[in-house]
């Protein structure tokens, strides 16, 4: 496990301080795999449980502490394991991916000083006497300005998932991490807040998302950028952030240009624009569901309903 860790971070500055981290706050524990020498199968045991003798959780007999060679990696090795929430199956359930998440908008996208984060994860909402819909993630974000007033605050309503999702096993052996009631959920808190923005956030890397996933994340993409105009903003601006982003260990342009093609062209822009949400929308619109930047895309919609109104206006004339 902690060669996991170790590829994960492995480009992290940090990296020698990460892992001490995660046994500093309890996340794993350490302890010794012993082979049972009744029926050759290793386990995992804890410091607390260590005896002369030792019962293997397989096999459910007890075997004796090798004592003459206590250091022959063939008998015994130590090993760290997930504790407590962090063991729950599915990589927490999504809790990384929402860790991630809350992490990726505190220090990687923008300027740490300039904007300030509150968050919550699991939360029901009672929309109404008989509507209830689930949040991953909510997150209050606000960038701060030094001269100004500070700018209004963000709502962001997240769906954070490790790699598949939740009942992803029962379902099939390679499920979507997105499902369409995972877009259609998202679909109805930004009905309900407009203006809000919905975040997509995955641990699996872009080439890991499927064409179905892209398609319904962009549909919705679609629906979002409708312009409301009393709001003077988009109806949903959708994120989507996938392993790039969530493991990114310093800045999001840094992960960006060392991608390299159309990120690093996108990520040469970031440091005029940071913060702005709608904008890493737009970027993260264009890299992961395929669409065209919002400026030509609303020019084109602009073009198109000119046309048509040029042509009304010759019908009538006629
Ligand atoms: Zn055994």
């Amino acid at each position: 496990m902690k060669n996991e860790i170790d590829r994960a971070v492995e480009k992290d500055i940090w990296k020698d301080r990460t892992f001490e981290t995660l046994v500093d706050k309890g996340a794993v524990e350490l302890g010794l795999e012993l082979k049972c020498s009744k029926c050759g199968n290793w386990g995992w045991h804890s410091l607390k449980e260590l005896d002369h003798e030792v019962a293997c959780a397989l096999c459910r007999r007890k075997f004796k502490f090798p004592h003459l060679e206590p250091s022959s990696s063939q008998k015994s090795r130590w090993a760290y394991r997930l504790v407590g929430p962090f063991a729950l199956p599915d990589f927490a359930r999504g809790g990384y991916a929402a860790s991630l998440t809350i992490r990726f908008f505190a220090r990687i996208f923008g300027r740490q000083r300039e904007t300030e984060i509150t968050w919550s994860a699991g939360q029901i909402l009672q929309l109404g006497p008989r509507d209830k819909v689930e949040a991953d993630l909510i997150l209050w974000h606000q960038r701060k300005s030094m001269l100004a007033l500070d700018y209004q605050t963000e709502l962001i309503f997240g769906e954070a998932k490790s790699f598949r999702g939740e009942n992803a096993e029962e379902k099939r052996a390679i499920a979507d991490a997105f499902e369409q009631e995972d877009v259609d959920r998202m679909k109805r808190l930004a009905s309900r807040f407009p203006g809000a923005i919905l975040v997509f956030a995955t641990m699996k890397q872009a080439s890991e998302l499927s064409a179905g996933e892209v398609a319904r994340i962009a549909k919705l993409a679609e629906w979002g950028r409708t312009y409301i105009r009393e709001r003077r903003q988009t109806r949903a601006p959708v994120i989507v952030l996938t392993g790039t982003e969530l493991f990114a260990s310093f800045s999001l342009s840094e992960a960006w240009k060392a991608v390299g093609g159309q990120h690093a062209e996108l990520a040469s822009g970031i440091l005029w624009r940071s913060e702005r949400l709608r904008e890493l929308a737009d970027m993260t619109q264009q890299l992961y569901l395929g669409m065209q930047p919002y400026s030509e895309w609303r020019r084109e919609r602009w073009e198109r309903r000119r046309l048509v109104q040029e042509r009304r206006r010759a019908v009538v004339a006629t």
